[in-house]
């Protein structure tokens, strides 16, 4: 029996834009593959563009490949998410906490309607007792001074740790948190990252967390799997530890070179400047490796073909033709 939760298989994703009378296709997403397994947490790193929320929305059933499929526990999810048991055990932890809580419920409403939809508890008297354990657990204290506040009354700081109980309270086993402190002041990042760790802890659902800091990544410690992606390709595969000790991709490295680090054993030399160069576009993929138009190593093959994710552990893998 495979531990896999969720298993990505050569999955693309296409959109197309107008541009005046034409239409152009892109690209955000090209032949992903991605275990995610039971109890596990993955970061997808990467900028903008790089296909890591469109990739973490075809995970959750919220938007469909245009090739490949998704599979939960050995099923497909996209069957799966049009059943009401199921629906719940996928959420989603938005990046902007101002517009993603009614305005016009409070936080009580906001949190009891889901338990006593999907049947979590017998009565509003159990609803209430899950609520109360739920905003202890993400910072949210005493929640009675919370509970009959609506979210604009809130910070941005205690909306985000309401959309973190909400995405709980469901009891799910897949959560993806697509950004949640990018919107927040950099004094608020800590607590938020902490209360998510904690919570996701205590439980066994497996987390995606989508983030363009590599940095983050370390709050879950020296083992989550981090996949670093650029224009819609996993570029390098490995455990956090793997990438901060021994980056290999020339992208990897450059996404070292400004980054902080908590621990100074995981300090790198490795870290590199890619090329100046127009901002990465999925709409003006180079030919060959998405990179090459940036890579101060860029040789002979590189933008002729795109080179293939190898394996160079157990746990570590990157497309480049270097290795
Ligand atoms: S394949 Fe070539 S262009 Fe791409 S990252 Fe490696 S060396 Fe650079």
């Amino acid at each position: 029996m495979t531990d896999s939760l969720i298993t990505v298989k050569n999955v693309s994703r296409k959109f197309s834009i107008r541009k005046g009378l034409r239409s152009i296709e892109f690209y955000a997403l090209k032949d992903i593959n991605l275990e995610i397994p039971k109890s596990s947490i993955i970061g997808l790193v990467g900028e903008s563009g790089s296909g890591k929320t469109t990739l973490g929305k075809i995970t959750l059933a919220l938007l469909k490949p245009t090739v490949g499929e998704v599979l939960y526990e050995g099923k497909d999810i996209f069957k799966l998410a049009k059943k009401k048991e199921y629906r719940r055990l996928f959420q989603y932890i938005p990046q902007d906490p101002y517009a993603s809580l009614n305005p016009f419920k409070t936080v009580k409403q906001l949190l009891m309607e889901p338990t006593l939809y999907h049947k979590l508890a017998r009565d509003k008297h159990e609803a209430m007792e899950i609520i109360h354990e739920l905003m202890t657990n993400v910072g949210l204290t005493p929640p009675e001074r919370y509970l009959n506040f609506y979210s604009p009354q809130l910070s941005g700081g205690e909306r985000q740790r309401i959309n973190i109980a909400r995405a709980l309270v469901v009891k799910p086993t897949y959560v993806v948190a697509d950004e949640p402190t990018t919107m927040l002041d950099a004094s608020l990042k800590s607590g938020i990252m902490s209360t998510l760790r904690d919570a996701i802890i205590k439980t066994n659902i497996s987390l995606v967390f989508i983030t363009h800091e590599i940095s983050l990544m370390q709050f879950f410690g020296p083992n989550p799997t981090v996949a670093v992606m650029y224009l819609g390709k996993i570029m390098e595969q490995g455990t956090l530890k793997d990438l901060l000790s021994e980056p290999l991709h020339p992208y990897t490295r450059a996404l070292m070179h400004a980054m902080p680090v908590a621990d100074p054993k995981y300090r790198t030399e490795r870290s590199i400047l890619l090329k100046e160069a127009p901002p990465p576009s999925p709409i003006n993929r180079p030919p060959g490796c998405p990179l090459s138009d940036r890579c101060p190593f860029a040789f002979d093959p590189c933008n002729k073909e795109e080179p293939a994710l190898k394996n160079i552990s157990s746990t570590h893998r990157v497309a480049c033709y270097l290795y």
